[in-house]
């Protein structure tokens, strides 16, 4: 497969520089694992609005029903200085960057899951939100993959954010290349991937490929692009890799022994049991594939959507459901 380099922003303390409030950095498996196979582009939003390193924390706040960034040591406000900051730097992002991993539960770059106060006075509680540039950055690229470093611990959140930047990047050099017949490809190789995230979305994309509207190239790319990041939003159903690994088997399983049928079968339903990773499945039906030169088959990206030394198998332990 060709050498795909996905192109992603990570918050800057996340290995690229000691800029949190403790003047720390965080060195963080997965990231130092990424850096080598992606262009990273890395900012620190508060030390680009001038809150220094080190500095006294700050947190987000409920003001009047708007989120604020507030520093309790100083009693300053932050949040126009970061929104003025934010609302000038994600435009100067590439518009079809591949996504993003954010440092999780910050005030600035937390995405989902921040404190977020319901006052200046701590003991008025607290609820979950979105640090300011965290909250910018989803309203800009809400279809992109956004994860941060804490969800990312968990192979299943792991896998599927790596499967959609690669095959962003993938779909990046077919809209580069302008040649209709890169999105044929692009498509036909994609079909048993996309399948585990949404068989309808799967073949809306391959209308829009058939363009039976005529529609001039740029039109076409541009909805498949929407459709595949809508695609790629959703959470890819192991249920689906069931009906795609049978589906595949169906084209050689005259061919093989009644030992090797069963043998596969019991391997599905261990699957099915979460006793397995679907990666056994998937290696025992490539190797069918091999010996039965089943080229469409081989040439599907199902098999390796990513470069396979970013697979590691270890986790958070939250199973499947991510
Ligand atoms: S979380 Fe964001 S703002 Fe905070 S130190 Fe890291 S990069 Fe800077």
């Amino acid at each position: 497969m060709e050498t795909i380099r996905p192109r992603i922003f990570i918050s800057r303390c996340l290995g690229f520089e000691h800029c949190r409030w403790n003047g720390e950095m965080i060195t963080d498996d997965f990231v130092e694992r990424l850096k080598s196979s992606v262009d990273v582009i890395h900012a620190c939003p508060e030390m680009a609005i001038g809150l220094g390193c080190p500095r006294d924390p700050v947190r987000v706040v409920m003001i009047d029903g708007i989120p604020e960034l507030y520093q309790p040591a100083s009693g300053k406000m932050w949040g126009a200085s970061m929104r003025s900051w934010a609302s000038d730097y994600i435009p100067t992002l590439p518009a079809d960057i591949d996504g993003f991993i954010l440092k999780s539960r910050s005030p600035s770059c937390g995405w989902k899951d921040v404190k977020v106060y319901h006052s200046v006075k701590p003991e008025s509680g607290a609820g979950i939100g979105a640090g300011l540039f965290g909250s910018a950055v989803v309203t800009a690229f809400g279809t992109r993959p956004i994860e941060d470093e804490g969800r990312l611990k968990n192979f299943v959140i792991r896998e599927r954010f790596l499967g959609a930047i690669f095959t962003l990047a993938r779909f990046r050099i077919v809209e580069q290349a302008g040649d209709p017949a890169a999105l044929v490809e692009f498509h036909t190789r994609h079909k048993y991937f996309l399948m585990l995230y949404s068989e309808k979305e799967m073949r809306a994309l391959g209308r829009i490929v058939a363009n039976h509207e005529h529609l001039a190239l740029p039109e076409v790319l541009h909805a498949y692009r929407a459709g595949l990041e809508r695609a790629l939003a959703a959470m890819p159903r192991y249920t689906a890799l069931i009906n795609v690994v049978q589906h595949a088997f169906g084209g050689f399983s005259d061919s093989l022994s009644r030992e090797e049928k069963r043998y596969f079968q019991n391997l599905i339903e261990q699957y099915r049991d979460e006793r397995i990773p679907a990666s056994v499945l998937l290696s025992v039906l490539y190797g069918w594939a091999i010996r039965f030169g089943e080229r469409y088959l081989l040439d599907q990206v199902l098999f390796s959507p990513y470069p396979l030394d970013l697979v590691q198998i270890t986790d958070s332990g939250k199973g499947r459901s991510g």
